[in-house]
């Protein structure tokens, strides 16, 4: 028989979740809250089935929906699914959705996993997605809750989109995304806005001549802010302490740049240098 999954949210990562899965010859039940959305999604094949009731015939639902809508999405899921189906997330923050998945699920709690894949772009929508777009990208799992079955099947759907997978503790998840990717998306919009706040002719100035260095810093301030917003809210805590060592970095600088202190400025960029280059020879070169 047909496997039959269902998407809740029809955007980057949702509507990639359902391109992959038709490509494995799933039925796809999704829903989207809007019907140019939905209609997008079964203009390029990754919806079959766009009938809310239909989602009670799937095994498998994934909720892909902006962190602060998470709550609503599993609430509809809740009403719909049968009481064996596995439910996962595909949000960016992970402590906060256990505790939305108890007070949603109730009993059937242990049927949710909650997942990050840690893919995706500055790009948003439907129109983006991409069936390959976890092929070779990791996706954490955090199923401390979830039961061990449910996980099992979580995994396996995530490998068949070509994605490696690993566990993570949920509150360890949050602080090293918090430092990985939340802040640096907060530093990147930040800077965007300092100079969208300079004098006209200075601003004008400044893009006229942005090149490289700019190019790579603010490329995920082209993000969408609906989303990063909710991230920056759900991982409030994490997000601050982040950017309070971030603080300290930026002064131990600025204090070595008013004090014209070279040699302490060529060890903290060589420092980073090491590290940064380490890193991209370790982990992000092993990837291509
Ligand atoms: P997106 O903006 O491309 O898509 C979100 C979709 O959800 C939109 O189609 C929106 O209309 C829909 N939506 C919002 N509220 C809804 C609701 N109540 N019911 C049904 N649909 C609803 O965003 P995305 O990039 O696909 O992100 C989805 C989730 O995945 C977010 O929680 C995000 O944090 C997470 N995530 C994103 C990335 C990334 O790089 N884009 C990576 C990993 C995880």
């Amino acid at each position: 028989m047909t496997r039959r999954v269902g998407v809740v949210g029809l955007g980057l990562i949702g509507g990639s979740f359902a391109l992959a899965m038709k490509a494995r010859g799933a039925r796809v039940c999704g829903l989207s809250r809007s019907p140019q959305t939905t209609a997008l999604a079964k203009q390029l094949g990754a919806v079959d089935d766009d009938r809310p009731a239909a989602l009670g015939e799937c095994d498998l639902i994934f909720i892909a929906v902006p962190a602060r809508a998470t709550g609503a999405a599993m609430a509809q899921v809740s009403g719909l699914r049968r009481s064996s189906a596995v439910v996962m997330d595909g949000g960016s923050v992970k402590e906060s959705v256990a505790a939305l998945a108890r007070e949603n699920f109730g009993d059937g709690a242990g049927r949710f996993v909650p997942c990050h894949p840690v893919a995706g772009a500055e790009k948003s929508g439907i129109a983006a997605a991409r069936a390959d777009l976890f092929a070779g990208r990791d996706v954490v799992l955090c199923p401390a809750e979830s039961d061990a079955d449910a996980a099992d099947v979580a995994r396996a759907a995530w490998r068949e989109t070509g994605a490696r997978v690993a566990d993570m503790d949920a509150v360890e998840h949050d602080r090293v995304f918090a430092l990985i990717s939340h802040l640096p998306h907060l530093l990147s919009y930040a800077l965007v806005n300092q100079i969208d706040g300079q004098s006209p002719p200075v601003r004008e100035l400044a893009l006229r001549h942005a090149a490289g260095g700019f190019r790579d810093f603010t490329r995920i301030a082209g993000s969408h802010p609906e989303m990063w917003r909710d991230i920056c809210l759900e991982n409030r805590a994490n997000l601050l302490s982040a950017v309070s060592g971030y603080r300290a970095a930026l002064d131990a600088l600025e204090s070595a740049i008013r004090a014209s202190d070279g040699p302490a400025l060529f060890e903290k960029f060589d420092a980073a240098r090491s590290l940064r280059n380490a890193w991209a020879e370790k982990f992000e070169d092993a990837r291509r």
